[in-house]
């Protein structure tokens, strides 16, 4: 890739932070929109990163991961460009929604086109101006609404480079998932960039420890991309993450209130209840049942349900019981002392 760096039609010079504002269909109130996209340019030609975030509008956690991430000081000594966009589906996360407008959603429908649906075109203008811009991308999820995900990387591990920064990512699971017709991923694969997907955490809340893992992950990547310097402190390697071999869905069987008997982390075995669905007059209990033997790496948060509707999202492992332990001291290192809204500002008290 040449030195410079073109967006919305602005070259960007080297040793420069920019915020670049690319123009939007506007919203029917005649209220002008943008797609906000910071960019941090290094002395030195390198790699071009991009992060994204609220792809689906109403997972937020990756919005935040992104804050902090360009809050880092040693992106003063960065090397190559980061592209981030904390807000891709802008339209979205005004309504609290997964979707776009038009009901679309935005990860079926890339790599889009100039003349499509709404969603169609804010993919286009993606592909065109951040996708085809960078050599490496981290996109950032969180479980749908009500659904919580401990946090995982999915990547294509055949891809040998894709399966390095999965690694070097740092979180204990790997899902090697095959690429979904439409997503930002195969586009971006199309045109033979490596790239992360990020889930962790549930959509419309912030999690403490998803959060941390993301900051920490999308640096570890950076370092393994000679991007950022090496971290100085010398600390114990980390561990290796574990790729699952594959994963399946736990489906309630029966409809009424539920109540899980299991967490996001556990290990559980085949045939084991991981949870119970009561009637909700009072009158019969269903136990549920894993169906395969793993960790749970996705689960339900909402105690109402419809049969059918997936409950458990099991990961299965060569070596289960290495995985649980290892979740657990993840959890634990990262888990915050005092909540963070009580001592990152010194607010007075209301009284
Ligand atoms: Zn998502």
């Amino acid at each position: 890739m040449n030195s410079d760096f073109v967006i919305g039609g602005q070259s960007l010079p080297k040793r420069s932070r920019s915020l670049v504002e690319l123009p939007l269909p506007p919203l029917y109130t005649h209220s002008p929109l943008t797609l906000p996209v910071h960019v941090v340019r290094g002395a030195k030609d390198g790699p071009r990163l991009f992060i994204s975030a609220a792809i689906h509008g109403d997972e937020l956690n990756g919005t935040e991961i992104i804050r902090r991430i360009l809050k880092q000081p040693s992106l003063k000594r960065l090397r190559g460009t980061l592209v981030a966009i904390p807000i891709v589906n802008v339209y979205g996360l005004i309504h609290h929604s997964r979707y776009l407008p038009d009901r679309r959603d935005l990860n079926r429908s890339f790599p889009g086109s100039e003349k499509g649906s709404l969603a169609a075109r804010l993919a286009h203008l993606f592909m065109n101006e951040i996708v085809h811009n960078c050599s490496h991308g981290i996109d950032l999820h969180t479980g749908a609404i009500h659904r919580a995900n401990l946090p995982q990387i999915r990547a294509n591990l055949d891809d040998a480079e894709t399966k390095r920064l999965a690694e070097a990512f740092g979180v204990p699971v790997i899902l090697n998932s095959n690429l979904r017709d439409g997503s930002l991923r195969e586009a971006a694969a199309e045109h033979g960039i490596p790239m992360l997907l990020y889930e962790a955490g549930e959509a419309l809340r912030f999690d403490e420890v998803s959060i941390r893992a993301g900051v920490k992950g999308i640096v570890h990547v950076m370092r393994s991309l000679e991007m950022l310097p090496p971290s100085r402190s010398r600390r114990k390697t980390r561990p290796e993450p574990f790729a699952a071999r594959s994963s399946t869905w736990v489906r309630a069987t029966a409809s009424g209130l539920f109540r899980k008997v299991c967490g996001l982390g556990q290990r559980v075995k085949r045939g084991e209840v991981i949870g119970l669905i009561d009637d909700a007059l009072g009158g019969e209990e269903y136990e549920v049942i894993a169906t395969a033997s793993g960790i749970v790496i996705g689960c339900s948060e909402i105690p109402l349900v419809h049969e059918g509707e997936a409950l458990f999202h099991i990961a299965r492992f060569e070596d289960a019981r290495e995985v649980a332990g290892q979740v657990e001291s993840f959890q634990t290192e990262l888990t915050p002392d005092v909540e963070p809204a009580n001592n990152t500002r010194n607010e007075p008290p209301i009284v």
